[in-house]
C-alpha cells in the first residue's frame, strides 16, 4: 500500500495540558502557579519558563483542540502502516487518566483522547472497508514493578500477578524487530462498541485492583493498544486482465497512562513501597533517556544508543518510538502552588523529551 511518503515529522512532540485547580485545591485555598503566554505554546512556573508543541487548558488553547493537533496524525499514520505512541506522564492527580479518557470504565465519557482515537478509526474504516478488509485486535496491559499483567485476562479479575500455572507475559522481538507480547490476551474487535468494552474492561480491572493494592493504579503504567492489520487486493496492471496481488500492512498504537512521576517518599516507607517507587522510576528514568536520544538528531545521526532495554516499558514501545514511528508526550499538571515543585519537574522532563 502507499506507505512510501514518510511521516512528516518523525520526532518526539510534546504538549502540556493544564487541568484546572479542582476542589479540594480551591478548598484548602491553593494559589495558581502557573501562566500561560498568550498566544505562545510556553509556560512559566515562578523564574521559569519552557516553550513545548502544543499548550492546552488553563489560559492556553481549549482541550478540545488536543485531539486534532495530537492524536488524529497518528490515527492518519497507523492506516499508513507507520507505528505509533501517545504518553500521558505527569505526577498522580495531574490529569493523566482525564486526560486520555481511560479512568472511569465508562467509554461513552468521549472527551478523552482513546475513545475519540476508537471513534475517528472506526469512521476510517466505515469509509474504506469495500476496497480493504481489516483486521482490528487490543491489548490493555500494566506494568507494574517491572512485571506485565493482563488487563483483559479472561479468567482472573486482572489483579492476580501471577495466576498458578499461567506463564508469565513476555516481551520478544521478532526477528525484524517487531515486538510482540507473548501470553497476553488480544481481542479481535469489529466495532466500536466490542473496542470500548475492551476498554472498560481493563479500566475497571485496574481500578478495582488499585483500591485493595497500595493504590497500585498511580504506580504502574497502563498500555492500550490498538493493532491494525490491512489486507487490500491490488490490480497490478492497468489493464483489466491484470493480476491481483494482495498487499498487507500492519500497524499499532499504543496509548499510554503512565505511573505518577511523584519521587518515592522515603519517609514511613516499608521497604515494599519503596521497591516499588524504584521500580516506576526505572521505567520513567529509561523513557526519559530513551526519548532524549530519539530528539537528539545529531546523537541519533552518529549511531548513538538509544537504551531501550533499560526497562519493560521501553522495551514494550521500542518498535513504536522513534524510527518512523509517531510519538506524542502530553505532559500533565495541576496549576496549584501546593503541587509547584512536582509541576516543575515535570516540565523538565517534558523539555528533556524535545
Ligand atoms: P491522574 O490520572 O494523573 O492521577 P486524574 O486524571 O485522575 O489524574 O485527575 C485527578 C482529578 O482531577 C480527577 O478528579 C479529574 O476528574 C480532575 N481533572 C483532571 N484533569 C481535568 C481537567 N482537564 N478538567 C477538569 N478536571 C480535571
Ligand atoms: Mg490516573
Amino acid at each position: 500500500m502507499e506507505s512510501t511518503t514518510p511521516p512528516d515529522d518523525c520526532s518526539v512532540k510534546v504538549a502540556v495540558h493544564i487541568r484546572p485547580l479542582i476542589g479540594d485545591e480551591r478548598l484548602q485555598g491553593c494559589k495558581d502557579c502557573v501562566t500561560v503566554v498568550p498566544g505562545k505554546p510556553q509556560v512559566q512556573i515562578g523564574s521559569h519558563s519552557f516553550t513545548f508543541d502544543h499548550v492546552y487548558g488553563s489560559s492556553g488553547s481549549p482541550s478540545t483542540d488536543m485531539y486534532e493537533q495530537c492524536a488524529a496524525p497518528l490515527v492518519d499514520g497507523l492506516f499508513q502502516g507507520y507505528n505509533a505512541t501517545v504518553l500521558a506522564y505527569g505526577q498522580t492527580g495531574s490529569g493523566k487518566t482525564y486526560t486520555m479518557g481511560t479512568g472511569s470504565g465508562d467509554s461513552s465519557q468521549t472527551g478523552g483522547i482513546v475513545p475519540q482515537v476508537m471513534n475517528s478509526l472506526f469512521t476510517k474504516i466505515e469509509t474504506l472497508k469495500d476496497q480493504i478488509e481489516f483486521q482490528i485486535h487490543v491489548s490493555f496491559i500494566e506494568i507494574h514493578k517491572e512485571e506485565v499483567q493482563d488487563l483483559l485476562d479472561p479468567t482472573s479479575t486482572g489483579k492476580v500477578a501471577n495466576v498458578p500455572g499461567k506463564p508469565p507475559i513476555q516481551i520478544r522481538e521478532t526477528s525484524n524487530g517487531v515486538i510482540t507480547l507473548a501470553g497476553s490476551t488480544e481481542v479481535s474487535v469489529s466495532t466500536l462498541k466490542e473496542m470500548a468494552a475492551c476498554l472498560d474492561q481493563g479500566s475497571i480491572s485496574r481500578a478495582t485492583g488499585s483500591t485493595n493494592m497500595n493504590n497500585q493504579s498511580s504506580r504502574s503504567h497502563a498500555i492500550f493498544t490498538i493493532t491494525v492489520e490491512q489486507m487490500r487486493k491490488i490490480n497490478t496492471d492497468s489493464t483489466d486482465n491484470g493480476s491481483l496481488k494482495e498487499e498487507y500492512l500492519c500497524a499499532k498504537l499504543h496509548l499510554v497512562d503512565l505511573a505518577g512521576s511523584e519521587r518515592a517518599k522515603r519517609t514511613g516507607n516499608d521497604g515494599m513501597r519503596f521497591k516499588e517507587g524504584v521500580h516506576i522510576n526505572k521505567g520513567l528514568l529509561a523513557l526519559g533517556n530513551v526519548i532524549s536520544a530519539l530528539g537528539d538528531g545529531k546523537k541519533r545521526k552518529d549511531g548513538a544508543h538509544v537504551p531501550y532495554r533499560d526497562s519493560k516499558l521501553t522495551r514494550l514501545l521500542q518498535d513504536s518510538l522513534g524510527g518512523n514511528s509517531r510519538t506524542v508526550m502530553i505532559a500533565c499538571i495541576s496549576p496549584a502552588d501546593i503541587n509547584a515543585e512536582e509541576t516543575l519537574n515535570t516540565l523538565k522532563y517534558a523539555n528533556r523529551a524535545r
